[in-house]
């Protein structure tokens, strides 16, 4: 058989299969191609190499959100997040979720939708749905204070918590 062959391992076709079927990727990185991979894979036109490429990507997206995220709240679109990784305790190192809507009320997340929420901020990027947060409410993302500094204001947080991670105030 000559090299790069596109033989296609039927398992593998259906490892990914079920990785690009059972999972909600709508809004992560990986949401504009799951698409098109689904498709060519029905139509058997995937190069293995393709499918082996993204078995790999998929199950290291799937295992991101499981790493602790930065104890703070954070929104993305419409939908506001706080997130708390105790670091004692029986919970230690597991990120729990709260959603809060825009009359305050608060859903505790369960285990898919957690992890889709974790993947959605990681998807635009902690800090920038941090200071989406801070921006749209008034509050800071990572203390909470009510931001009533002009300069905290526009920029989404306050001094203290820019300074302290490195980022623009
Ligand atoms: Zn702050």
């Amino acid at each position: 058989m000559p090299p790069n062959t596109t033989v296609v391992r039927p398992d593998r076709a259906v490892v990914l299969a079920d990785l690009l079927a059972n999972r909600q990727w709508a809004g992560t990185p990986a949401g504009a191609w799951v698409p098109r991979a689904q498709a060519a894979l029905a139509e058997g036109t995937m190069p293995v190499e393709h499918i082996n490429w993204a078995i790999q990507h998929l199950v290291e997206l799937e295992r991101r959100p499981y790493e602790p995220i930065e104890d703070a709240r954070y929104m993305v679109g419409a939908r506001r997040f706080h997130c708390t990784t105790p670091t004692e305790g029986k919970w230690a190192g597991r990120t729990t979720v709260v959603e809060v809507s825009d009359r305050g009320a608060e859903t505790l997340l369960t285990r898919d939708d957690r992890k889709h929420a974790l993947a959605l901020i990681r998807g635009v990027g902690p800090a920038l749905a941090a200071e989406r947060y801070g921006l749209n409410t008034g509050r800071c993302g990572y203390c909470h204070i009510v931001l009533n500094v002009p300069r905290s204001v526009a920029v989404g947080r306050g001094k203290k918590c820019s300074v302290d991670r490195g980022l623009p105030w």
